[in-house]
């Protein structure tokens, strides 16, 4: 099962994505994450990523399309794969496509994780990580079980600097410009579902799995 999740920032991909990959055993592919994990580490790739990062803006698309056509050429990919944050571009999306055309592959769905404005900065100022593990929580949505750790891997919990209200609005508007128009773009290629994600986080993962498991293309 090969999966794109859209939505803007902060509607749930990441929350979601991690329940996704658990039920149908297929990796979770987060281009944040590994920007992260790239900053972390402070490699070339995390040091150019990070100027744009952090002001909001998208890392330019020549070098976001080759992490993930590398990523996707992984054996862990065979059987499918998870895409959260990716494409977010026009440019993006077309190098998927061929990417997938020049292995006889398709994608089953483009899942819309759909969440007003209205809800977005209390979600994204609210939200807290793992930067270990990359688990997302919230304060007052989803909180960990014991204060400012993480659940699973019991290390910290932080916000991320990008979560700041000032970056967030930047992030916003750049999603209603360049990413947004993707929601046509896969409607047009028949390949859109729509899940309504301002209900729990646990009722929307019941009504992804509804869409899921009567996915048709599943033989892809
Ligand atoms: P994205 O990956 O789309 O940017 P996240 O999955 O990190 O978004 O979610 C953003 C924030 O909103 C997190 O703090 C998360 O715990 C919280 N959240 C996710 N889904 C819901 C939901 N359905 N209701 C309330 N809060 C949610
Ligand atoms: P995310 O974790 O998906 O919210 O992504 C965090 C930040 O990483 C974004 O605000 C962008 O700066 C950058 N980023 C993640 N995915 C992409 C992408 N597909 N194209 C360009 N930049 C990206």
């Amino acid at each position: 099962m090969k999966i794109v999740l859209l939505g803007p920032p902060g509607a749930g991909k990441g929350t979601q994505a991690k329940s996704i990959s658990n039920r149908y055993s297929i990796p979770h592919i987060s281009t944040g994450d590994i920007f992260r994990k790239n900053i972390a580490e402070n490699t070339p790739l995390g040091i150019e990523a990070k100027k744009h990062i952090d002001k909001g803006h998208l890392v330019p698309d020549d070098l976001t399309i080759d992490i993930v056509k590398d990523r996707l050429k992984k054996e862990d990919c065979d059987k499918g794969y998870l895409l959260d944050g990716f494409p977010r571009t026009a440019m993006q999306a077309e190098a998927l496509e061929c990417f997938l055309n020049s292995r006889g592959e398709k994608l089953n769905t483009a899942l819309l994780i759909d969440v007003p404005r209205g809800f977005i900065l209390e979600r994204m100022t609210g939200r807290r990580v793992c930067p270990a593990c990359g688990a997302s929580y919230h304060i007052k949505f989803n909180p960990p079980t014991i204060d400012g750790r993480c659940d699973i891997c019991g290390t910290d919990i932080i916000q991320r600097k990008d979560d700041v209200e000032s970056t967030v609005s930047e992030r916003l508007d750049v999603y209603d410009k360049q990413t947004e128009p993707l929601i046509n773009y896969y409607k047009s290629e028949g390949l859109l579902t729509i899940v309504d994600g301002t209900k729990a986080i646990n009722v929307v993962f019941e009504e992804i799995c509804n869409i899921l498991g009567s996915n048709k293309n599943d033989n892809y």
